[in-house]
């Protein structure tokens, strides 16, 4: 890797940001309703440690993973947490589960073969396994069938190195509340918590709410909420909950020049100038997880010596580099900083960054993909 010292591309992360949006969703909770921080892909690009410390920080009481070597990582880290790891296959089983268990992290299980290569790991590891049965209401990916409840919830009875924690589902569509599916989702869930109660006892923990759901349906709280989005300072869905971004993308211009109108830039000649002005490289291009479809359409901030002034990218993002319009009377130097996206902390009455919003809006995705595309390029700078 690139020493980072000697690298212009920053993603700030500010924990406190992420402490604050953990302490702001859990004011939406009752007493009994724990709160995992979802810190799977680096804790969305924030760096998963740094991000688990600060919502723990905040109240979170469960850390939720997609894969066991995530899970492993916080579990060495000591964590004052509960940590869930949901997504396995069997070659990845057999190397990590039994430390897994044998560490103290639940694991989901959503069909009979991961059941089995849990029962397997947890002899392995000598220790009882606590189990999430994770239930597919219609998302289609991992999780039970409802026909497959009672088998199941059978086997987990009567196996001696398998305990039932938990169950829980994902919502499809948690984002839009108006759609029925979440309530037809809630519907099978709750039934096929029902069948599987019938052969394991009471369950200890039910869970389904993201961040949208967390916002949207108290309803749907239950005994644990899984917010990600939320607390890296996106909510999927309008609220006045105060969250604020935790990521702040910056780099420097490495070079302004002046041109004539009608000047080209860029792969493509996608942009020509209208006029003549200056124009600024910016060294952070799609390697370093700008979207190339979004090219040509949101602008930057460039501190200058006379103060914040935002300026467009203008023509097709490169690997790495792109192009900002600064204007013929700029005062933009080589080294003076650019905000991508986040909180720039100017002086409040001036302009402010794009955020990861805007360059989602641009690209036509979503901000969980553009935080989780700033690349391993891009030094993460904890302040
Ligand atoms: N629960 C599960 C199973 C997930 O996969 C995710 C993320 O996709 C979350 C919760 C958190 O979702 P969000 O970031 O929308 O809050």
């Amino acid at each position: 890797a690139e020493d980072p010292r000697h690298v212009p591309n920053l993603a700030m992360i500010d924990p406190s940001a992420i402490t604050e949006n953990t302490r702001a969703m859990g004011t939406l909770l009752e007493e009994q309703t724990a709160l995992m921080a979802v810190v799977k892909a680096d804790g969305y690009g924030h760096g998963m440690l740094t991000a688990a410390r600060a919502a723990i920080e905040g109240g979170a009481t469960w850390l939720g993973v997609a894969h066991p070597a995530s899970a492993l990582a916080l579990a060495r880290a000591d964590l004052d947490a509960q940590i869930l790891t949901w997504l396995f296959e069997p070659h990845t089983a057999r190397i990590v589960l039994p430390e897994v268990l044998a560490s103290g992290v639940d694991v989901s299980v959503g069909s009979p073969e991961m059941l089995a290569l849990v029962s397997e790991a947890a002899r392995q590891a000598d220790r009882r396994a606590r189990v999430h049965l994770k239930i597919d209401t219609g998302m289609g990916r991992n999780g039970v069938l409802p026909w497959q409840i009672r088998e199941m919830g059978a086997t987990l009875r009567e196996d001696d190195f398998l305990q039932a924690t938990g169950a829980w589902t994902h919502l499809t569509s948690a984002d839009d509340p108006s759609d029925p599916a979440t309530d037809q989702q809630v519907e099978l869930f709750d039934s096929a918590c029902a069948a599987f109660a019938d052969e394991v006892g009471p369950i200890p923990l039910q869970h389904i709410a993201n961040s949208a759901a967390t916002l949207t349906r108290p309803d749907l709280h239950r005994d644990l909420v899984r917010p990600g989005i939320a607390l890296y300072g996106y909510p999927p869905v309008p609220t006045d909950v105060p969250l604020r971004p935790a990521m702040t993308l910056t780099s420097r211009i490495a070079l302004v020049k002046e041109v004539p109108e009608g000047h080209s830039i860029g792969y493509g000649r996608m942009r020509t100038t209208t006029r003549p002005t200056r124009l600024g490289l910016v060294p952070i291009g799609y390697a370093d997880g700008l979207h190339r479809a979004g090219s040509d359409r949101c602008d930057v901030l460039v501190r200058t010596a006379s103060g914040d002034r935002r300026a467009p990218q203008v023509g097709r993002i490169s690997m790495d580099q792109i192009v900002i319009d600064l204007g013929a009377d700029s005062e933009a130097r080589p080294g003076d900083e650019v905000f991508l996206f986040g909180d720039a902390g100017g002086d409040p009455g001036g302009p402010s960054a794009s955020t990861a919003d805007d360059w989602a809006a641009a690209a036509g995705t979503i901000p969980y993909e553009v935080l989780t595309s700033v690349s391993g390029r891009v030094t993460r700078k904890v302040l």
